[in-house]
């Protein structure tokens, strides 16, 4: 068979996979324990701790859409992220960037401090401070990018290289970009995870995770290490998130559409200093940006000017636009990282990473783009006269 384009993969995920009763659309599998055919005769599943034929179907889905082997799905992004962890030893180290998703930072330092494994913060598009951290010859070197709110790349091929020249196995966080727009494995990277909570599932109503490997062999190892810690996903959730799969290529055709407007509105709009966004062509990455992702993305972040109180006011004037964490919903959400997302961050340290207090993140979502602009519009004006 020959290889089918992503929007035919998300579409037909579990299409006529039903053996039993010929349901076009795959069965939710509530049931926790499956009989055996007789004694010691087993079937392909048996308990949904290790296997769920729900769960199956998003795991299959999601690894033919990062053109991967084995799909392990997770109860949430922090489990697949958790569950990279599984490869290290007390002596093994990981490098991770900088700019990590604060979660995902939060994690790998305090187990770290446990003594589990020994982690390495390194700014990635720094080469020497990279080249220092693989000399420490790395089990494992996590990639994140773009990152979070300030939107950096970092070149995964050129990373994944460098890396492998020292023997380590690269793990990248893809949740900002979703496969459609962004497969590491194909770019040299050997594991891949999400929080499907984002783009994947895009309904922003199930909580999940997904880890992807290259390699039959290591995802098999993680997947024992998922059942072995009882992170799997629940059978409802991988539901709910097949049905938010099949029109993820949809969807973030309409996402790249309303980004790119809103990106151009930002940075003529005389309340904003600064336009964050690898599409923008003064965006330091933006050739990285055009060759290593398929587009651009939905997300983005800016600085308004006039400090906290004109962010204030921005919020206090916005109908449609919601003041939350996450992204990656329909629904067009806008965030404050300084008081919300990296709040966990020391002020002096929010400085040091280019957090100002005047930044503001956007996760630009599918709504009309002429009401999109307008509630920006309306909020940005109130946001200079407070
Ligand atoms: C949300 C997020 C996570 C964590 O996922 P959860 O589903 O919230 O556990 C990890 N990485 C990135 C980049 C995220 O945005």
């Amino acid at each position: 068979m020959t290889v089918k384009k992503i929007a035919t993969v998300a579409v037909r995920a579990g299409i006529n996979n039903d053996k039993h009763h010929g349901a076009v659309v795959a069965p939710i599998h509530l049931s926790s324990t499956y009989s055996l055919k007789g004694f010691n005769e087993k079937r392909e599943f048996d308990y949904s701790r290790t296997g769920n034929p729900t769960r199956a179907t998003l795991a299959q889905a999601i690894a033919d859409l990062e053109q991967g082997s084995v799909g392990v799905v997770t109860s949430t992004g922090m489990a697949a992220a958790h569950l990279v962890c599984q490869l290290l030893s007390v002596d093994d180290v990981i490098v991770i960037p900088h700019d990590c998703y604060g979660g995902s930072y939060r994690l790998y330092t305090h187990l770290a401090k446990r003594g589990l494994f020994k982690v390495i913060v390194v700014d990635q598009n720094d080469e020497q401070a990279l080249a220092d951290a693989l000399a420490q010859k790395p089990k494992v070197v996590l990639i994140e990018t773009p990152s979070n709110p300030l939107l950096r790349l970092v070149d995964i091929e050129k990373v994944a290289k460098l890396s492998h020249d020292v023997g380590a196995l690269v793990a990248v966080d893809n949740t900002f970009m979703s496969p459609v727009l962004q497969r590491p494995l194909t770019l040299g990277a050997d594991i891949v995870f999400h929080s499907t909570t984002k783009y994947i599932n895009g309904h922003s109503d199930v909580v999940g995770g997904v880890l992807v490997t290259k390699d039959q062999a290591l995802g098999e190892e993680l997947a024992w290490w998922a059942n072995c810690i009882g992170i799997t996903g629940a059978a409802f959730d991988s539901y709910l998130t097949v049905r938010g799969l099949k029109t993820l290529p949809l969807r973030m055709k309409q996402h790249q559409q309303n980004a790119d407007a809103v990106a151009e509105f930002l940075v003529n709009h005389p309340a904003v200093e600064k336009v964050y966004y690898p599409g923008l062509s003064d965006h330091p990455s933006h050739a990285l940006a055009k060759k290593q992702q398929a587009n651009f993305g939905s997300m983005m972040s800016f600085e308004v000017k006039g400090g906290e109180a004109a962010v204030k006011a921005l919020f206090a004037n916005l109908d449609l636009f919601t003041l939350a964490q996450s992204l990656g919903g329909v629904e067009s959400l806008i965030s404050h990282p300084s008081t919300m997302t990296h709040a966990g961050m020391e002020l002096e340290a929010q400085i040091a990473a280019g957090i100002k207090q005047s930044l503001v993140r956007v996760s630009v979502g599918i709504e009309d783009i002429d009401d999109i602009i307008a509630d920006l519009g309306q909020g940005l004006a109130a946001s200079q006269h407070n």
